[in-house]
């Protein structure tokens, strides 16, 4: 029988793509809010629930004055095998927290981004090379560091926990319908 005294922790916890807590780590002229999206964070506060805050792979590979890209673009050995590593940690802590009974309740990512996408990542086949305006579309895949890191969790045996991606790059939609649609989804899901 275990000696340890309870306390106050929730043992839920929410592993979250980097620029959710920081709009600084985002490719330039897209952030939607100043520093952390407020209303998010409160809201898995509202839960009990604990945030790991995952890396961002595109700034430390490439920097804060990156060119907007496409999944195409990053899907190559070396970024791959970078986001790979980016999510190494991420699955240890997975891996502890199964150890002691705490539960991973959720991945919280951003739709559209050609590395942390979950439904959908930008695409287009014609960019690279010179530089020029060329429109990008979404495909229905995940960006390369989800692919990288769900690869890693069914490698590792973890078990995939609801994964849910902010239409961040819909601009069809206005943050508060995009907050109306994430408030619905951990009403339903956590
Ligand atoms: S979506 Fe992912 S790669 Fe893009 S800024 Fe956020 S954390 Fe970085």
């Amino acid at each position: 029988m275990s000696v340890h005294v309870e306390d106050e922790r929730s043992k839920k916890i929410v592993f979250v793509a980097n620029c959710l807590l920081n709009a600084n780590n985002k490719v330039m002229e897209i952030a939607r809010y100043q520093g952390m999206f407020s209303e998010v964070i409160r809201t898995l506060d509202e839960y009990g629930i604990g945030i790991n805050q995952m890396p961002c792979p595109e700034t430390l590979y490439c920097g804060c004055q990156r060119w907007h890209t496409s999944r195409n673009l990053y899907d190559n050995v070396g970024y791959r095998r970078f986001c790979r590593k980016m999510a190494s940690p991420m699955v240890d802590y997975m891996v502890n927290y199964s150890k002691v009974g705490y539960k991973v309740v959720g991945i919280l990512t951003c739709d559209g981004s050609p590395s942390c996408g979950i439904t959908k990542s930008s695409y287009c086949e014609d960019w690279g090379g010179r530089p020029r305006g060329i429109a990008r579309t979404l495909v229905d895949k995940p960006g390369i560091y989800m692919e990288e890191m769900l690869a890693l969790m069914k490698e590792r045996g973890v078990s995939l926990p609801p994964v849910y991606g902010l239409a961040m790059d819909d601009y069809d939609m206005t943050t508060e319908e995009i907050i109306a649609d994430f408030k619905a989804w951990v009403e339903s899901s956590l």
